[in-house]
């Protein structure tokens, strides 16, 4: 009979473990084997953007019904200690009678566009015969060079460090873009067949400088 009770309460104590076990949340079975995350598919990298560009899209691309081949790049300063795109346009307008601003483009000191902002003007946009660059045999530097113009004076004054990094931003687009090799980058007063009466771009642009900025 003992034993009967012994075989009974036991099996009830089983029971109740059984069921007091049964209420617990079950672990939740994990399997880390430290292996690394699985990785995730490739994404595809962003192309990169030139900044600081103002046409809508982003883009330095001109239209290709439009784009020419360039074979130069001539550089400016404005000679005056302030200015942009717009205020070229106005003076090369009305004194001068052009049909507008004469650069591709005008990158700017800080004074009346952003320090080292970049405009792209009319000529470049859609892809006219510049006006910057006189006196060459067939007037070669404003049919087939890209015409650049820093805003300042830099007879008296240096550019700023963002002008010469917005300038080798634009000029390696361009050296890329269109094959132009690094001895094709003149300042205007040594562009081959230009007038010689000009110091454009100013006694104190660091040619020498700028190009190694290119390497
Ligand atoms: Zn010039």
């Amino acid at each position: 009979m003992l034993r009967k009770i012994f075989v009974f309460c036991s099996s009830l104590f089983v029971l109740i473990l059984i069921s007091g076990c049964a209420e617990e949340p079950q672990p939740q079975i994990t399997y880390d084997y430290g292996l690394p995350a699985p990785a995730l598919p490739p994404k595809a990298a962003p192309k990169p953007q030139p900044k600081g560009f103002g046409l809508p899209g982003g883009e330095w691309v001109p239209p290709a019904y439009l784009e020419k081949g360039w074979t130069a790049i001539v550089i400016h300063h404005s000679g005056t200690p302030k200015g942009n795109a717009a205020i070229f346009d106005e003076w090369h307008k009305e004194g001068r009678h052009w049909e507008g601003v004469g650069y591709d483009f005008v990158i700017g000191n800080g004074s009346d566009s952003g320090d080292g902002e970049i405009e792209p003007t009319f000529r470049w946009t859609q892809q006219k015969v510049g006006a910057h660059c006189g006196g060459t045999p067939g007037n070669w530097a404003n049919v087939d060079g890209v015409g650049i113009c820093l805003v300042g004076d830099f007879n008296h004054t240096y550019p700023t460090s963002r002008q010469m990094q917005s300038l080798a931003q634009l000029v390696r687009f361009l050296e890329t873009r269109y094959n132009i090799p690094k001895g094709r980058i003149y300042g205007h007063n040594t562009t081959p067949g230009a007038n010689g009466k000009t110091d454009c771009p100013g006694r104190h642009f660091p040619m020498y400088r700028f190009k190694s900025m290119l390497d």
